[in-house]
This record gives structure tokens, sequence and C-alpha cells, in this order.
């Protein structure tokens, strides 16, 4: 087991004075387990207590006393028979002997003791109770025992711990700020999305709003592609079994897919033959059986689209890019708003390339993802190279291309000028990939761009170009996407600008508000100038109070009020509001109020004044 850190020690000792806590004030409970995780720990209880919020701040209160108490941490090893023994003493059978019997028998069994609490447990923990300086209990959820929803389900304690006070109320402010930001809400609120059980979970549909925002970001990309030399292509999102059978995404990776859509004559000859599920299951996988897949990804089709015309080593490189919908199939337990679906579309694109290209072509991807984060403002990111394992059989092609790949890759990372991490296992299983993790505005980390390389699929789906020395030759691909996948991207930057965007992606860029109803006409005026020079604009028709309608906009995040007045309408001027740029606000002519805002929109202009009134 790896060694916990000082930190991990705190938290999970924690969990242990939870579990505690819990069996004094309820006795009859039954313990699972409580690990410490990446931002705290929690514990699995089986009670009829209901743990409302009321109750766990009665936990809390008896933590801290078992804190106060001072109870050192005693390690006691026991033989299996003993520790049946603890288990059955303490009345804790239902879950923990099952626990006790995951020990394989050449381990240590250990028990920890504080106090009056056993538990079954490898450690590590803090010398004594008052070591806990810093804990709060968060929320709770419901959570099967061992993950398996054909289990009871427990609830689950969540809370946290810190070695300090301060760093404690630093992660609590930042728990609520991701609440203010949290892009489910911020969504719903400006109409930007909407998931739909009848539709499907994990299933996002774009409303207006947000559909704006991803054309301003696809409109953005395809300038870049254009500029490189990408050519754009449109591509089914269903394919027949084989297509991925021969790129090796079919049988192996079925748990995260959808099951295959079998043709109705293929049904029906099954039924006569009396099939069981697994017979059918068997069939698939040996290829006796045709069907089709909704695409896990975009790959093979782009390498059909390759592979449809003869090509020279004068036609390489040819970069294939489709703003491509993928399916997979992610427990329901894991979906999440925008940022874990079941269904959503990768900026990607496939770059065939000859070998003297590649590094060049690294690095040529390389630069767009780094563009596209400065151009949104996520100036903190690190970089990780994600290798193979090289003892594990879960990755297709040779050692040969796998070298040539992840050398590739490390060459170009050195080039970036960012520091970047090595880490095995994580790979793609046809190929290496660097991936940039981004950091937003409070300190969360997002995984977003990748780029791989791969010399494998080109070797299953046998593509080649005729070399200068009139031989084939198998050209190497790239795999790339820079803002990952749109849905994840714009949940992301829902919550990176807490729904205030830069103006030219914000959905609705100007709102014009006349002071009253006579003044309208001069608004409807000036609202067709705006939308002569394609600036998203809209007019508030309510016969409302200025500053009712202020207020409205600022909610609704717009970028920039124009305030219609009787004196500036006489004068043919407007009044500017800005909350994207304050140093455009107060009196001008229409003509410069547009100018000044088309200028923020061509130069995709960060918001210069961040968010503290959101
Ligand atoms: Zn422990
Ligand atoms: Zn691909």
């Amino acid at each position: 087991m790896k060694e916990m850190s000082p930190l991990e020690k705190v938290r999970h000792s924690s969990a242990h004075v939870l579990a505690a806590a819990v069996l004094r004030l309820y006795p009859d409970t039954q313990l699972d387990i409580g690990p410490p995780t990446d931002s705290g720990f929690y514990y699995d209880f089986d009670t009829d207590v209901a743990f409302t919020p009321e109750v766990l701040e009665e936990i809390e209160a008896e933590m801290k006393k078992i804190i106060k108490e001072n109870q050192p941490f005693e390690r006691i090893e026991v033989s299996r028979e003993e520790a049946k023994k603890i288990i059955s003493d303490t009345g804790q059978k239902q879950y923990k002997l099952g626990r006790l019997n995951d020990i394989p028998d050449e381990e240590t069994i250990t028990f920890y003791k504080n106090g009056e609490f056993h538990d079954l447990c490898a450690g590590a923990h803090v010398s004594y109770t008052k070591k806990i300086k810093a804990f709060k209990l968060l929320h709770v959820a419901g959570s099967y025992h061992r993950g398996n929803s054909e289990n009871k389900q427990l609830q689950r304690i969540y809370g946290t711990a810190f070695q300090s006070k301060n760093e404690l109320v630093d992660h609590l402010e930042r728990i609520e700020e991701a609440k203010k930001r949290d892009h489910r809400n911020i969504g719903r609120e400006m109409g930007l999305f909407h998931i739909d059980e009848m539709v499907g979970q994990g299933l996002v549909l774009w409303k207006p709003n947000g559909a704006i925002i991803r054309q301003e970001l696809e409109k953005f990309i395809t300038s870049e592609l254009t500029k490189q030399g990408y050519s754009q292509v449109y591509t089914p999102h269903i394919g027949k079994l084989d297509l991925f059978r021969t790129s090796g995404h079919f049988p192996y990776y079925q748990e995260s897919q959808y099951p295959p859509i079998l043709q109705r004559e293929s049904l029906a000859e099954l039924t006569e033959d009396g099939f069981s599920s697994t017979n059918l299951e068997n069939k698939l996988d040996r290829g006796e059986l045709d069907g089709h897949l909704l695409r896990p990804m975009n790959c093979p089709m782009h390498i059909s689209i390759y592979k449809s015309e003869k090509r020279s080593y004068r036609d390489l490189p040819i970069k294939l890019a489709e703003f491509g919908t993928v399916y997979r199939w992610e427990q329901s337990g894991e979906l999440n708003g925008m940022t874990r679906v079941r269904g959503f579309t990768q900026d990607d694109a496939h770059l065939f390339l000859r070998e003297d290209q590649l590094q060049n072509e690294i690095q040529g991807c390389l630069g767009l993802v780094k563009l596209v984060f400065s151009v949104l403002g996520m100036n903190e990111y690190r970089v990780r190279v994600s290798l193979r394992d090289p003892d594990s059989d879960k990755y297709v092609g040779d050692a040969e291309g796998w070298n040539k790949a992840e050398a590739a890759l490390k060459e170009a990372v050195r080039t970036l000028d960012v520091d970047y991490e090595e880490e095995l296992g994580e790979a793609a299983f046809y190929g290496p990939k660097i991936d940039f993790v981004v950091k937003d505005v409070i300190g969360r980390e997002w995984q977003l761009g990748t780029v791989q390389v791969d010399y494998n699929l080109p070797e299953r789906f046998d593509i080649s170009y005729v070399g200068a020395d009139n031989r084939d030759h198998r050209p190497v691909m790239i795999h790339r996407a820079p803002f990952g996948s749109m849905e994840r991207f714009c949940g992301l930057l829902i919550e990176h600008f807490a729904g205030n965007f830069p103006t030219w992606l914000a959905p609705e860029q100007v709102r014009i508000l006349p002071m009253n109803d006579e003044l309208l006409s001069f608004a409807e005026k000036s609202a067709q100038e705006f939308s002569k020079h394609e600036i998203r604009v809209s007019i508030d028709r309510q016969s409302a109070k200025l500053g009712a309608k202020i207020r409205r906009a600022e909610n609704e995040k717009i970028p920039h009020m124009i305030i219609i007045g009787k004196r500036e309408a006489d004068e043919g001027k407007v009044s500017i509001r800005s909350r994207n740029n304050p140093d455009l606000n107060g009196i001008c002519d229409l003509e410069d109020c547009i100018k000044q805002i088309e200028v923020e929109i061509r130069t995709k202009a960060l918001p210069k004044k961040r968010t503290e009134d959101s």
C-alpha cells in the first residue's frame, strides 16, 4: 500500500473519529469503510437514522468531544480468529466480516483502537485525536455497498480535514464559490442547456443561448484550422460493428459503450433459434453476427475517408477535422450536467503524416491547444505525457511503434516551455498522448486538450501512401482535440467565467434599455444598427423603471447595456453601462459605441473586471 501523507493521515483519522462518534450516538449502526479522498474523507454507514443536517451537527459535536479526549490511536495486530472475535464482540459483523475476508492470507491483520472504538484497518493514523485540528462534515450521499447497485444503499458522510484552521476556511470558501459557479444552475438560469429524462440521462440538449456559445467556439477553432491546412468532413454517428472490430473498440471496450444495434433479420433469426443473451454476446464477440455501433470515437470514420483514395507522399499531411459526436456509456452515478455525459461532440481531427512530418505537426497541435487556452484566459495549466504501462496487456500494437510515438511526444513537449510530468498507464489503447490539465479560477483542475500519436490504427486498417520510391509506406496518425469535448468545455467555461462570458461568447451582447415607451422607436433604430454589425442585441420593452431594467440585465449577465434617455435620443447619442469593459462607460455617439464593441468582439477581449458582483 502507498504510504499516507501527513494530511491523509489527518483525514483518515478523522474518519475513525467520525465512526466512533456515530456509534456513540447511534450504537445500532453498522459500519462499512472510511478511506481518505483527494479532498477529505468519508465513512459509509448502515442505519435507519436519517443523517439530516441537524444530525450531522450532533455528530460533529460528538467528534469534537472525542478529539478533546485526546485518545491515542493504538495499533493491534491480530490473527484471523481474533479479528473475527473483535468484529463480533463490537457487533459489526454485517460488513466488517466481508472486509476481513478481503484481506489475503499472507497479509498482517490489524485493528486500530481509539478510546472504546475499534476499526479493522491497515493504517496509518495520527498519534492522538488532538492532532486533528481542523475538520468539517460536509454532506451525505447514498452509496451502494461495494459500489454495486444490487447491494444495500448505505449513507455516506463526507467530510474534510486540514492541518490548519486557515486551510480549512480557504477550502470551505472555495466550495461555496464552486456552488455559486455550478454550471448546472447557471446553465438553467441563462437558458444554455437542458437535460431531459425523457431524452435520456447524460444527453445534452443545447438551448438557443448555449448553441450560440458553441457556435462561436466552433467558428473560432474552424478559422484556426483553416489557417493550419485542415479540411472539414462530416461522418455518421453510427457504423458497422466490423469497423469497430478492426479499430479494436469492439468487443474490448464494450463496458464503456452503448450496446450494439442489431438488424431486424438477425434478431428474428436468433429468436427462432431460442437464443440466450450469453449466446448472443458470444456471437457478437466472435464476429458471427453483424450490427451497428453508436460510435465511441470518430477515428475509424476518418481513416475510411483517408482510405477512399490512393494517397501519394506529396499529398501528406492530410488533416481531417470534424466536430464529431460520440457516445460512451457512463454509469448514471457518474453523470454530471455537461461535464460527465453519455453523448458528446469532440472538436476532433486526425492527421495522416509521413514520419518526417510528425515532429512539426505535433508542435502545430500543441500550439493550437495553447492558443485556445490563452484566448480564454486559462493561463494556469500543466502538461502530462501519458505513456503505456509496459506490464499491461490493454494496449494494441508492437513495442517499436510505441517507442517511436512516445519519443516523438516527449521531444515535442520539451519545446513547449511548460512543466510536464510523465505518467505510466495513462495512454490510450492505441497510442501515447499529451494531456493538458487546466486550473480554473478557483483552483480546480480539468483535463482538457489532448494530442495523441498513433502507429497502431494505420496498421490495423492497413492504410498507406505511395512514397518517392514508388513503394507503399505506412503513414503515422495524430489524434487531437483542443477543447476535448464541446459539452465538457462549455461546462468548464460557464464555471470559469461564472456566466460572465467575454463579449464574443455572450449569447446576448448588448441590451438596449429605453427610459420610457416614447423612446422605443429610437431604441429600435439603434438595435437595427447593432444587428447590421452582427452584434447580438435585444431591447427591454417592459414598462419598468430603469433601475429594475438594469438589475435584470445584470442578473442575466449581459456584457453591455445601452441606456436611452430623451436627451441622448435627441442628440443621436447613447449612454453605455458595461460590465465587461468599464472603460466604455459614459455617453457617446451610437456609431462610436458600435465600433468599440465590435473591436472587443473581434479581438475576443476578456472581461476587464472579473465577477466580484456575481
Ligand atoms: Zn484507519
Ligand atoms: Zn481519434
